[in-house]
């Protein structure tokens, strides 16, 4: 609370949410960012900016050409570099605000080093860009207390909400389960442009402000989806938790148990089976991936 106010940000402290103290709140927060991709790399740069003291990116993934026209903080340099994308991205921080102390991790986040990587942070933020990390992320942040800020876009279309462990609805009362692998939009199979980036980040940076000031009567409540193309903006208001919800209800983690990773092993298995299959006496039931949707939960119990 005592970090000098610089006068770079005398244009932020004038505005009446932050103020002096506010912005003294941001410099002594720590910010938890998953992901570094498009949403992550937007993130970054505007909490760098509004000078969160510490951000940790956490992201295993390096920087491509096809990822320029989406993700802000790379250039043609990067890509010539091959860098990873959370020392890119730390790298462009320190240039952009040297009082920000960034931690590039360079790290496959999974069931068992979720916890750690948020255990230290004041907010969770969502910059990933697939169902099996958000999952991970709600099981932790909802089992250690953390308030965490979900977003996802594909195409021209976004969704946004914010949880509050114990207090809001958790992703698993409004999403019960992931979607089977391959049945949801990706950004590699549908494509997406920048401006719907800019606006899931908008919102998601906006609620991570308003937490890391203590401003929670603020936060939307809602959970937001719109399409920049289409013209279609809903809110779905939040309300009870889910009585029977197997993370903010029952406390079970269950995708800190490993098993989405025995799940998504026993897929790879059965799709090498399958291959070897055509000219071998192996056959699968015709219909094995509607199967495998529709039990996915039973699977992660085989073990
Ligand atoms: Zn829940």
């Amino acid at each position: 609370m005592n970090a000098p106010i610089s006068e770079r940000y005398s244009r932020q402290t004038l505005f009446y949410g932050l103020g002096k103290t506010g912005q003294a709140r941001l410099a002594d927060s720590h910010v938890a960012l998953f992901g570094c991709g498009a949403l992550g790399a937007m993130h970054a740069e505007m909490l760098a900016r509004a000078g969160v003291g510490r951000i940790r990116l956490i992201d295993r993934d390096f920087i491509e050409a096809s990822n320029l026209h989406r993700q802000i903080m790379y250039d043609e340099s990067d890509v010539a570099s091959r860098l990873p994308k959370a020392v890119a991205a730390a790298e462009r921080i320190a240039r952009i605000n040297s009082e920000v102390k960034a931690e590039p991790i360079v790290k496959d986040i999974n069931y068992a080093n979720v916890e750690e990587l948020i255990r230290d942070a004041d907010v969770v933020l969502d910059g990933a860009d697939n169902f099996e990390v958000r999952y991970l992320l709600n099981d932790a942040a909802v089992k250690l207390g953390k308030p965490w800020v979900y977003g996802a876009a594909v195409s021209a279309h976004g969704l946004q909400m914010t949880i509050r462990p114990g207090v809001t609805p958790c992703l698993r009362c409004v999403f019960p389960d992931p979607p089977p692998p391959g049945t949801s939009p990706t950004c590699d199979t549908s494509g997406v442009i920048l401006p719907i980036i800019a606006a899931i980040s908008a919102y998601q940076v906006t609620e991570t402000l308003k937490l890391l000031t203590g401003q929670e009567d603020k936060l939307h409540g809602a959970l937001l989806q719109f399409d920049v193309w289409q013209n279609s903006f809903t809110r779905l208001k939040l309300r009870e938790r889910t009585p029977d919800c197997p993370a903010c209800q029952q406390g079970k983690f269950e995708f800190l148990t490993g098993h989405t990773v025995i799940f998504r092993d026993i897929l790879t298995i059965v799709q090498h089976i399958r291959q070897a299959s055509g000219s071998g006496t192996l056959q699968l039931p015709n219909n094995f991936d509607a199967w495998a949707g529709e039990n996915i939960r039973f699977v992660w119990r085989i073990r």
